[in-house]
C-alpha cells in the first residue's frame, strides 16, 4: 500500500475553525421552522454560503430563492445570516408573509450603528466587498446616498467630500483583519474627525479563524481551507496563509484534493470557514488518509463560547 511506504502526513487542525454562532443559529432557524411549520419553508438566499449545508436543508424541505417574489403566499420565509435591506421585511409584511430573520446578531448590530450614524447627520464610509449580500443588506438600512463603499486604501485616496461633511466608518463582519486596519488608518489620516466603532466590526469568528491560520501557516507546507468561493471569511483565510508565504487552497469537499498536492508535503494545516460544517473536516481527513497515514493534531489558539438566542417565534 502506498500509504505504508510514504512518510506519515502531519495534519494540524486549526481550533477554532468552521461553524460560528451566527451560522449555527441560522441553520437551526431553518431546521426548527421546518419542524414547526412543516415543509416547505422558503429561504431567501443561501442561508449560509455552503453548498453542503444548503443541500442538506433542501433534502429536509427547504426551498431556496433569491427574491421574495418567488415565495408563494401563506408559507414562511427565512432571511439568510448575511442580513437583508430594510425593504425586504417591509415587503414581507405588506404581503402578510410569516418571516423569520436569521440575520446574525453581529450583522444586525452593524445595521443599527448605520441607522444611528445617519440619524446623527453623518455620511457613512463602509469598508466591505462590493456585491456581497451582507454589504447589500447594510446599505439597505439607510436612505440611498448616505453610504459610500470602499474596498481598498486606493479607494480611500479617491474619496471626495465637501469640507463640512461629517463622516463615520463601519465595516463588513468578515473582512481581513490586517487589510481593514490599514484602510481604517488611511481613513483616519485623510479624515481625522471621522467617527467609528471602538474596534472595527469584524466579528469574533472571523478574527479568531484568521489568527489561528497565522499560527498554523508557518508550521506547515500547505494550508487547506474548507469553504465556498463566495464565502468571504473563507477566502480571507486563504489570503492570510499565502501572505505568510505558505501555499493555501480553498476546497469545498474531500474529493477536491488531488494526490499530487501532497508531493513533498510533510505537514498540512487544515481549517474551515465559518459556514463549513465539521462533517466536511472529517471528510477531508478521510480523503487525505487514502493517500498517506495521517497524524492528526489540534492546534488551539482560542476557545469560543459564543451562542446566540433563537428568534422568539421559535422558542415560545
Ligand atoms: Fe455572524 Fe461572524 Fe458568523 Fe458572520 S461569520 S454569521 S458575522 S459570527
Amino acid at each position: 500500500e502506498a500509504a505504508d511506504i510514504l512518510p506519515p502526513l502531519l495534519v494540524l487542525l486549526a481550533a477554532p475553525r468552521g461553524f460560528c454562532a451566527g451560522v449555527d443559529r441560522a441553520v437551526e432557524i431553518v431546521e426548527r421552522s421546518l419542524e414547526k411549520y412543516g415543509a416547505p419553508v422558503y429561504v431567501r438566499h443561501e442561508i449560509v454560503h455552503n453548498r453542503y449545508v444548503v443541500d442538506s436543508l433542501k433534502a429536509q424541505g427547504a426551498i431556496f430563492v433569491e427574491e421574495l417574489d418567488e415565495v408563494p403566499d401563506g408559507v414562511p420565509v427565512v432571511f439568510s445570516a448575511h442580513g437583508v435591506p430594510k425593504s425586504v421585511p417591509a415587503h414581507a409584511e405588506e404581503r402578510g408573509l410569516d418571516y423569520l430573520d436569521a440575520t446574525c446578531p453581529l450583522v444586525s448590530k452593524v445595521h443599527r450603528q448605520a441607522e444611528r450614524q445617519v440619524e446623527a447627520g453623518r455620511h457613512i464610509i463602509f469598508i466591505g466587498h462590493a456585491g456581497h449580500p451582507e454589504v447589500i443588506g447594510t446599505f439597505g438600512q439607510v436612505p440611498r446616498g448616505e453610504m459610500t463603499l470602499v474596498e481598498t486604501e486606493e479607494d480611500v485616496a479617491k474619496l471626495e467630500f465637501p469640507a463640512d461633511t461629517e463622516l463615520a466608518f463601519l465595516t463588513q463582519t468578515t473582512l481581513s483583519v490586517d487589510d481593514t486596519h490599514a484602510i481604517i488608518d488611511a481613513l483616519k489620516q485623510r479624515f481625522p474627525q471621522i467617527a467609528g466603532p471602538k474596534a472595527e466590526d469584524i466579528c469574533y469568528a472571523t478574527s479568531n479563524r484568521q489568527a489561528a491560520v497565522k499560527v498554523l501557516a508557518p508550521q506547515v507546507d500547505l494550508v487547506l481551507v474548507i469553504g465556498a468561493s463566495n464565502s468571504s471569511n473563507s477566502l480571507r483565510l486563504v489570503e492570510v496563509s499565502e501572505r505568510m508565504g505558505t501555499d493555501a487552497r480553498l476546497i469545498q469537499r474531500g474529493d477536491d484534493i488531488q494526490e499530487e498536492w501532497l508531493e513533498g508535503v510533510g505537514a498540512i494545516g487544515l481549517t474551515a470557514g465559518a459556514s463549513a460544517p465539521e462533517v466536511l473536516v472529517r471528510e477531508v481527513i478521510d480523503r487525505l488518509s487514502r493517500f498517506r497515514t495521517v497524524d492528526e493534531q489540534v492546534v488551539t489558539t482560542t476557545e469560543e463560547k459564543m451562542v446566540f438566542k433563537l428568534p422568539r417565534q421559535l422558542t415560545d
